[in-house]
């Protein structure tokens, strides 16, 4: 474990597992939210395209949260394999500050800034 104590590493392991049933219970809920809109429902025009915006907002919060869930898993994973806390890219320690922020992070600060800067 990079620069992190057994009460910092265990207090991440369980911030992550909380994490991946809030994410789980929204995605459900979601899941629900997100069924299409009925065409044949007397609801008038103007609310059912307030409900396919509605829809939408959902259907990207879902995905964002869908995302951040895989990445809660591989970072549970990553706990299994004691490899948890290092940075996938240059193999550092990830600041401990960045994993109370980031439970999930999978790349220490300078790395991520790298990537976002190829991506942007
Ligand atoms: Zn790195």
């Amino acid at each position: 474990m990079p620069d992190l104590t057994n009460a910092q590493s265990s207090a991440l392991h369980r911030a992550l597992l909380e994490l991946r049933e809030e994410l789980q219970g929204a995605l459900d809920a979601a899941a629900e939210a997100a069924a299409p809109v009925a065409l044949d429902q007397p609801i008038g025009r103007v609310s059912r395209i307030d409900a396919i915006q509605q829809q939408s907002m959902v259907q990207a919060g879902r995905r964002a949260a869908a995302l951040r869930l895989q990445q809660v898993e591989a970072a549970l994973r990553r706990c299994d394999a004691l490899e948890y806390g290092f940075c996938l890219e240059c193999g550092d320690g990830i600041e401990a500050g960045r994993l109370h922020a980031r439970p999930e992070a999978a790349f220490c600060i300078a790395c991520q800034s790298k990537s976002e800067a190829r991506s942007s």
